[in-house]
């Protein structure tokens, strides 16, 4: 197990995106060490959350927030491969809906949450409502009465969600907030990778590069959402995303460790339920003997 700590920030006041560097790596190097510890992870991951579905009263809210090209759809699919499919549930959100526009940011994801028992996971989440919505000032899509847009909009956003957290974990739904750090020039790589091979060309879209003009602005709303929403209960993970194998490590790392830190066990039997069983064993054997 890999040490979290440096990743992890659970007081937002002075975290700086610039002291976290998008290509650490851990000093790791052995590939096939690496492997072995991903597949070890996912197995444990997969064991708890055997668990966390019979004991059916915690839920884990996986969120995964990045720059576009950062990795979220291959760190789904590759660390959420052991996962039991009935136990989990992928969302991804994209620009809101007229109906999703007309109610409070809140909304569509709220309904969205995992039921207890279940590991959920955003593909973006309602901090998109505090990244693209204020890197290009969308609130004018919004029906929000116009007088309650002033110069505090944004720390009281960020301050709802920090809230909202608070209420989520106080209800058993435990947020895991990851941040897929990527550098500018690794994006442009992948970018150049997405238009160079034919198989790659589907993800790329010109938007894209439109938005990585705005690239600046989304590192300070990030930072600035990190800052405000960082909290011992609901920490946000930096994960170095220039490497994509150190991100699965890392993800499948600590996932494997928040489930363990919550000592899941299997339902005991009261006595009565023990003498039930029993009743029903010799039913069946019973018919077994029947049979002979
Ligand atoms: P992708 O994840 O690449 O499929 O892109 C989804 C797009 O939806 C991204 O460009 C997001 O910025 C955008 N999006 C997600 N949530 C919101 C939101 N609340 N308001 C505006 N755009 C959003
Ligand atoms: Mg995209």
């Amino acid at each position: 197990m890999l040490s979290l700590s440096k990743y992890r920030i659970e007081d937002g006041k002075n975290f700086r995106l610039a002291d976290h560097k998008p290509d650490d790596t851990a000093h790791l190097e052995d590939k096939k060490q690496i492997a072995g510890i991903i597949e070890e992870n996912i197995s444990i991951m997969a064991e708890e959350q055997d668990k966390l579905y019979a004991q059916n009263d915690y839920a884990l809210l996986i969120i995964i927030q990045a720059m576009d090209a950062a990795g979220k759809d291959s760190l789904i699919k590759h660390v959420m491969t052991g996962l039991n499919p009935q136990g989990t549930l992928v969302h991804s959100f994209k620009q809101p809906s007229s109906e999703e526009l007309d109610h409070d940011f809140l909304w569509r994801t709220h309904k969205s949450l995992p039921e207890r028992g279940r590991i959920g996971i955003f593909n973006r989440s309602y901090y998109e409502d505090v990244l693209v919505v204020r890197v290009h000032n969308l609130l004018d899509r919004h029906q929000i009465p116009r007088k309650l847009i002033d110069g505090n909009f944004w720390n009281n956003r960020l301050d709802q969600i920090r809230n909202y957290e608070y209420y989520l974990v106080q209800n058993g739904i435990l947020p895991v907030k990851f941040f897929l750090h990527l550098s500018k020039e690794e994006q442009k790589e992948r970018f150049l990778e997405r238009i160079d091979n034919p198989s790659k060309n589907w993800k790329f879209s010109l938007s894209d590069i439109q938005e990585r003009q705005y690239w600046d602005d989304y590192q300070k709303v990030y930072e600035d959402a990190i800052r405000q929403t960082s909290t011992p209960h609901a920490p946000w993970y930096i994960i170095p995303a220039d490497k994509k194998w150190f991100s699965r490590l890392l993800v499948s790392d600590i996932i494997a460790q928040k489930l363990q830190s919550l000592q899941l066990e299997y339902p005991s039997m009261t006595d009565e339920q023990k003498v039930g069983l029993e009743k029903a064993r010799k039913i069946l054997m019973d018919e077994k003997n029947n049979d002979k």
